[in-house]
């Protein structure tokens, strides 16, 4: 099978783990501190404060930030749970904001969802490519309201050259196993407010402050949400690799992109010129004629060893999001959901395997055209 995105693990990777094992600290030792410096280095952030997963950095963004009972963030449908979840989890609501045809939130229907109970606008960088940030910085500055980013997909985006991670109050970086580089599971909040950096670190940490000698002090509420020096030397060892994952995956992507350009039966997400996407994923969208048909497609491709996979559900589709605030409908999301495939697009991929994906791919949608549904 080649999966749409999968880790990339070699020799190096394997000894800077061991190193750890045969160190004096499993945990919170200095392979944490040299991995969030890394992260800075690398994005031009100020502070990077890791976490044991993005989910547990999503919580910790929210937590400091203030969101809490009765606030609201507006976010996006097309993503992964975690994203809304951790704003309900502190008793806050998530107000979703349809999409645009690139999966990203659409910016100009932002304002409109703006109440007095908003505090934060958490934009995802869907399969990464940049959303529209620079007019979602204006909005919140307008309407003195935090933008907190998603960047799970994106680490290595850039929108003008910069950086994702240095470019809002805080972003949000997975590292688990098929995320653009890996720590097994972990995450990261990258921000330039040391405030935001401290209280995040007491976040992760049960709340403690170290006092002198024994002596510590528990001003708030707080977890144990940290990452393991394993974990973080894995996660220093790929930073290394990086940029390289990322050019591999884009030699996959511009090999699609050309391939399947002007494609009658579905369409390519270009990133533009002055962008660069860490290309998560490679993501396709139907026509309309192929929606009902797109199981047999999934079955078929399955079938040959190509591992596509559909991103998102639509958030407010699940059971738990229907039960709590009722049946909402976000048309763009829900036909993005419908018409969206992700074909396989990762670092251990040749262009031959590109080639072979392409080839069945076009050769199963003819088929499908014409056949129609088996349901
Ligand atoms: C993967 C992912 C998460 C959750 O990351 P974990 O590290 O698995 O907790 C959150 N948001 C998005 C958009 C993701 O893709």
């Amino acid at each position: 099978m080649i999966p749409y995105s999968t880790q990339l693990i070699d020799e190096d990777d394997i000894q800077a783990i061991t190193e750890v094992l045969r160190s004096s600290h499993l945990t919170q030792g200095p392979v944490v501190e040299a991995f969030e410096q890394s992260l800075c280095d690398y994005t031009g952030s100020k502070y990077a404060v890791t976490f044991n997963s993005a989910t547990s950095a999503l919580m910790g963004a929210y937590a400091i930030a203030g969101i809490g009972q009765d606030d609201e963030i507006i976010t996006t449908p097309i993503s992964f749970v975690a994203t809304s979840n951790m704003a309900i989890a502190l008793g806050a609501k998530p107000v979703f904001c349809d999409v645009k045809l690139d999966g990203n939130i659409d910016e100009r229907l932002i304002e409109r969802l703006i109440t007095s109970k908003t505090k934060a606008i958490v934009p995802v960088h869907f399969g990464g490519k940049p959303v529209a940030l620079e007019k979602i910085k204006e909005i919140s500055k307008k309407h003195r309201l935090l933008v907190i980013e998603d960047a799970s997909h994106a680490l290595g985006s850039e929108i003008n050259g910069k950086k994702i991670g240095s470019l809002s109050d805080m972003t949000i970086f997975s590292f688990h196993a098929i995320k653009p580089i890996t720590t097994g599971e972990g995450g990261a909040v990258l921000t330039d407010n040391a405030e935001y950096a401290e209280k995040l670190r007491r976040f992760r940490s049960h709340g403690i402050v170290k006092k002198k000698f024994w002596n510590s002090d528990m001003v708030e509420m707080g977890y144990n949400y940290r990452l393991t020096d394993i974990s973080a030397a894995l996660g220093l060892s790929q930073m290394k690799k990086l940029d390289h994952f990322i050019k591999q995956r884009n030699e996959i992507a511009a090999y699609y992109d050309e391939r399947f350009k002007g494609h009658k039966l579905f369409q390519t997400i270009p990133i533009p010129q002055n962008e660069r996407s860490a290309r998560h994923l490679y993501p396709i969208t139907l026509i309309p004629g192929l929606h009902c048909p797109k199981e047999d497609v999934f079955a078929a491709l399955h079938e040959k060893g190509i591992g596509v996979q559909v991103h998102y559900k639509p958030i407010h589709l699940n059971s738990f999001y229907i039960e709590k605030y009722g049946k909402q409908s976000l048309s763009v999301a829900e036909d993005f959901y419908r018409s969206e495939l992700s074909l396989p697009c990762q670092q251990k991929m040749t262009i031959e395997d590109a080639v072979y994906v392409a080839d069945n791919f076009l050769e199963i949608l003819e088929e499908y055209r014409i056949k129609g549904c088996s349901f």
